[in-house]
């Protein structure tokens, strides 16, 4: 059984893997930001909540992403497995998460910061199907509107240039010392995360057991 977490700077190709990798192995794709701007664009109690943490590109309070990660996890179809993106994202989520299930495998996407503020500029969402675009590495076929269902794309309220100086410097502050922890733990396989979609789609095979 696959059991998998994905860590890595914001912007680093992990929702991108994620989904492909989802598709190969039959398991789902869980990302708790994706929950979280559900559940915001739905106008829920939680999500009214999130939403002024997300715009900020602060983490959203660890009770709340419990909550609502718990109640993914307990779907049928994470029984046989998950690809978790975007949870653990400090030391405590690790612990809670540990809790409800064993990690069997981390994948650390490496990536300079450099490249992230671009990728992060450039990305484009379709808000009805959730894929990614990016308007240079990933363009649509047709600009401006989705492959899949032709819903005009939109550009994410977080990615903005204060957002994502705050979503880094998050990142550094709680989010590399869960790195150490599961070091430690023996459970990080690095993937450069530097290259086309493809070749890090191949490293990301070549990592997993
Ligand atoms: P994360 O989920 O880690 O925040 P995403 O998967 O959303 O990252 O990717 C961030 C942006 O970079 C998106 O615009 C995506 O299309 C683009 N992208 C993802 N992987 C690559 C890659 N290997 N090369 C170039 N661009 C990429
Ligand atoms: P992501 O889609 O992973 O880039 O997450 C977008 C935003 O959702 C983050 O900047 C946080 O505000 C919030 N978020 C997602 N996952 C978590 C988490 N595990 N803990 C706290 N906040 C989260």
């Amino acid at each position: 059984m696959h059991r998998i977490v994905l860590l890595g700077p914001p912007g680093a190709g992990k929702g991108t893997q994620a989904k492909r990798l989802a598709k190969e192995l039959g398991i789902p794709h869980l990302s708790t930001g994706e929950l979280l701007r559900a559940a915001a664009s739905a106008g829920t109690a939680l999500g009214r909540e999130a939403d002024g943490y997300m715009r900020q590109g602060r983490l959203v309070p660890d009770a709340l992403v419990l909550g609502i990660l718990r109640e993914r996890l307990a779907a049928a179809d994470a029984h046989r497995g998950f690809i978790l993106d975007g949870y653990p994202r400090n030391v405590a989520q690790a612990q809670s998460l540990a809790e409800i299930t064993p990690v069997e495998q981390v994948l650390y996407f490496e990536i300079p910061e450099s490249v992230l503020v671009d990728r992060l500029s450039q990305r484009r969402n379709c808000p009805t199907c959730g894929t990614v675009y990016n308007l240079v590495t990933q363009p649509p076929r047709q600009s401006g509107r989705c492959d899949r269902d032709g819903t005009p794309l939109i550009q994410r309220t977080d990615d903005s240039e204060e957002a994502v100086r705050t979503r880094l410097a998050v990142y550094r502050e709680a989010t590399v010392p869960l790195l150490d922890l599961y070091r430690t733990q023996g459970l990080v396989r690095t993937v450069p995360a530097g290259g086309s979609v493809e070749e890090v789609d191949a490293r990301v095979r070549a990592a997993l057991h």
